[in-house]
C-alpha cells in the first residue's frame, strides 16, 4: 500500500528516536512491499527557532493532508519560561486539537525482562496489560483561563458528545481486549464527573459483553500500585490521564519503553513515545528508541490497518527487550542506534 506520514522530530531526543522509528517503517517497508513517503516538518521550539511560531502553518497544513503523523518531543530548558508567550508545548496543543485526535491510546505492559526495574517487586507485575483511553482535546487544558494579580482560575468543561465518543472508543477497544473497562471520574466533587459517568453507564447498555468499573481518581492512583494486573481499558479525562499515565509508565522500568496513538475520527493520527524532550540526555546517542518505535507499529496498526506488520515490530522489539542490546535506562550501555539496528536486524528474521 502507500501512505503519506508526516515527521515532526521536534526537540531534545526527539530527532534522535524519531529517526529510529523512520528506520523502522523503511524497514517494514522493504520488507512487505509498501511504498511509504516521508515529509519532515517543524514543531515546538525548533520551529520557534526557525520561524517564531510553535506550530507554523505550513507544518500544520502537512499533518493535516498525511495519512499518519509521528511525533519525537516538544520542549527543553531553551523555551521553558513560563511566561513566555510562545512556549513548545502550544504547538503540541494546538495540533491535537486541529486533528481532532481526542482519545489518547496508552499501552502499558511491563516486560518480563524488565521486571527487575520496576519500582515494585510485586508478583502481580508480569501480567500487567493495560490500555489506558485518555480524553485528549477537552478539560481542563483547553478550557478558558484567567489571571489577575491574586487570583487565578482554568476552567474544566466537558460536553456529552465529548465524553461519549472517547467512551465509545474504549468500549470498542475492550473488545478486542480482556471486556473490561475502568472509568476514573472525581464524581463525588466535580460536576464534569457526573457528567461522565452518566455517559458512561449510558453508553455501556449498548455493551452488555463488556464489564464495567467505575473508580474515583485518588483510589485509582492506589490502586494501579497496588493491583496493576486488575485492569484492561481504562478511560479518564483529559488531566486524570495525564497524571496517572506517568505514574503508569513508571511501572514499566523507563519512560523511554512506552509509546502512544492519539486518534479521532478518521484513520489519521498522532503517534508519539510518551516521554518528553529528556535534555538532560539530549544530543548524546543514548535515548531508547522503543517507544518511538513502538509507536511506529501502533501507526501501522491504527492509521494503515497493518496489523501484521505492526506484530512482526512489536515482536522484534520483544526480542531485543528480552536479549539485548538495552539502553542505559534499561541497565545497558548501548546507543540509540545500535538498539534500533537490533530491531532492523530482528524485524528482517521475522518476515
Ligand atoms: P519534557 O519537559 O520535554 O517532558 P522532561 O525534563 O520532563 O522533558 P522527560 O523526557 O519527561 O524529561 O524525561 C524524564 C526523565 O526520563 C529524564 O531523566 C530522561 O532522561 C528520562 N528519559 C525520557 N525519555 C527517555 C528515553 N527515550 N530514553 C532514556 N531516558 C529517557
Ligand atoms: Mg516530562
Amino acid at each position: 500500500m502507500k501512505a503519506h506520514i508526516v515527521t515532526l522530530p521536534g526537540d531534545g531526543v526527539g530527532p534522535e528516536v524519531t529517526a529510529a522509528a523512520v528506520a523502522v517503517l523503511k524497514t517494514v517497508a522493504a520488507r512487505y512491499e509498501h511504498e511509504f513517503t516521508f515529509d519532515e516538518q517543524l514543531i515546538g521550539g525548533a520551529a520557534i527557532d526557525a520561524t517564531g511560531a510553535p506550530l507554523p502553518a505550513e507544518s500544520l497544513a502537512a499533518c493535516q493532508s498525511a495519512d499518519a503523523v509521528l511525533l519525537g518531543a516538544v520542549g527543553g530548558p531553551k523555551w521553558s519560561d513560563p511566561n513566555s508567550p510562545v512556549r513548545p508545548e502550544q504547538g503540541l496543543l494546538a495540533l491535537r486539537a486541529a486533528l481532532g485526535v481526542y482519545a489518547n491510546l496508552r499501552p502499558l505492559q511491563v516486560h518480563p525482562a524488565l521486571a527487575d526495574l520496576s519500582p515494585l517487586k510485586n508478583e502481580k507485575l508480569e501480567n500487567v496489560d493495560v490500555l489506558f483511553v485518555r480524553e485528549l482535546t477537552g478539560g481542563a487544558y483547553f478550557g478558558a483561563k484567567t489571571r489577575t494579580a491574586d487570583t487565578a482560575t482554568d476552567e474544566c468543561k466537558y460536553t456529552v458528545a465529548e465524553v461519549e465518543r472517547v467512551v465509545r472508543r474504549a468500549f470498542e477497544l475492550a473488545r478486542g481486549r480482556r471486556h473490561h473497562v475502568t472509568s476514573v471520574d472525581k464524581a463525588n466533587v466535580l460536576e464534569t464527573s457526573r457528567l461522565w459517568r452518566s455517559t458512561v453507564q449510558r453508553v455501556a447498555t449498548d455493551y452488555p459483553d463488556v464489564k464495567v468499573e467505575h473508580q474515583l481518581v485518588d483510589s485509582m492512583a492506589m490502586l494501579l500500585l497496588t493491583q496493576p494486573n486488575r485492569y484492561d481499558v481504562v478511560v479518564t479525562e483529559n488531566l486524570f490521564g495525564d497524571i496517572l499515565t506517568d505514574e503508569a509508565a513508571a511501572l514499566a522500568g523507563s519512560l523511554g519503553l512506552l509509546p502512544s496513538a492519539s486518534l479521532g475520527e478518521g484513520k489519521a493520527g498522532l503517534y508519539e513515545p510518551i516521554h518528553g524532550s529528556a535534555p538532560d540526555i539530549a544530543g548524546h546517542g543514548v535515548a531508547n528508541p522503543v517507544g518511538a518505535i513502538l509507536s511506529a507499529a501502533m501507526l501501522l496498526r491504527h492509521s494503515l490497518g497493518l496489523e501484521a506488520e505492526a506484530v512482526a515490530v512489536e515482536t522484534a522489539v520483544d526480542q531485543v527487550l528480552r536479549h539485548g542490546p538495552h539502553t542505559r535506562d534499561i541497565g545497558g550501555s548501548a546507543g540509540t542506534a545500535a538498539v534500533c539496528d537490533a530491531v532492523l536486524a530482528a524485524i528482517d528474521e521475522h518476515a
